[in-house]
This record gives C-alpha cells, structure tokens and sequence, in this order.
C-alpha cells in the first residue's frame, strides 16, 4: 500500500485509477481469503464440538458399564463371602496379593498374568522364565 501510495503521488493521474482498481481486487481477495479463513474456523469449531460430544457420551457408557460391573461384582462377592465363609479382610488380602503380580503395588491389573506351566505360580505374562522355579514360560526366548 505505500509503495501504491507512492506510485500515485509520482504520477497521479494514470495511477490512480490503477491504483484504485488494484486496492479493489485486493480488498476482493482479502475478504475472500477472510471468509475462507471464518469457513475452515467454523468448520473446525463443529467437528471438535461433535469430538467432545462423541467422547462424552462415550464416557457416560463406560461409566454406567463400570457402575453395573461394581453391583455384580459386590454382589458376587457377597454371595461367596457368605457361602464359602470369607471375610472382607481376605478379599483385600488376595486383591493385595493379585495387585503386586505385576511387580507393582498400584491398586491396578497392570500387565496380564499366566500360570507357570511347571510350579503353577502366576507370573507377568512377558516373563521368560518362572520368578518362582524358573522354569521356562514362553517356547525360544527364553532368558
Ligand atoms: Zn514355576
């Protein structure tokens, strides 16, 4: 713009109306290039609010999925403790103990475990070897 400024103050009169007619089509592509910039932000907008309402929901099912687990779960261990004589303090203790077979105690499943094939001890399935007896889990890599 002022290099045009310019142009037309060193000869005004046949710049000038170039002048004017390139600051028009400027002003065109301008707002053209505005209302696509508004187009794709508006776009975005939508697709990130469907985002948001897609895991929203999907949230809201893993949620009332956990919720019925818990009651079936609650319920089962209630019928067992019952029957076979349990108590609460042995549930936690074989959560503790199910809890540390991934080599963590974090309150979580962690890594998947398998039954030694020998001693019959759970072990952390990427285990090549039995932590209690040693004796080989997986076919050749063994370590
Ligand atoms: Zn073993």
């Amino acid at each position: 713009m002022g290099v045009a400024l310019l142009a037309a103050q060193l000869n005004p009169i046949s710049l000038a109306s170039r002048t004017e007619t390139s600051m028009g089509l400027f002003s065109l592509f301008w707002d053209m290039r505005q209302d696509q910039g508004i187009r794709e932000a508006q776009d975005a907008a939508a697709k990130s609010a469907r985002h948001v309402q897609s895991t929203q929901q999907e949230l809201d099912e893993l949620r009332a999925a956990v919720d019925r687990l818990s009651l079936m779960n609650q319920a089962l261990w209630e019928l067992l403790r019952d029957r076979a004589e349990l108590s609460d303090a042995d549930l936690r203790a074989k959560a503790d103990e199910v809890d540390r077979r991934d080599g963590r105690a974090d309150g979580r499943m962690g890594e998947a475990v398998a039954a030694c094939p020998k001693c019959a001890k759970a072990n952390v399935e990427s285990r090549a070897r039995c932590l209690y007896c040693g004796a080989t889990l997986r076919g050749t890599d063994a370590r």
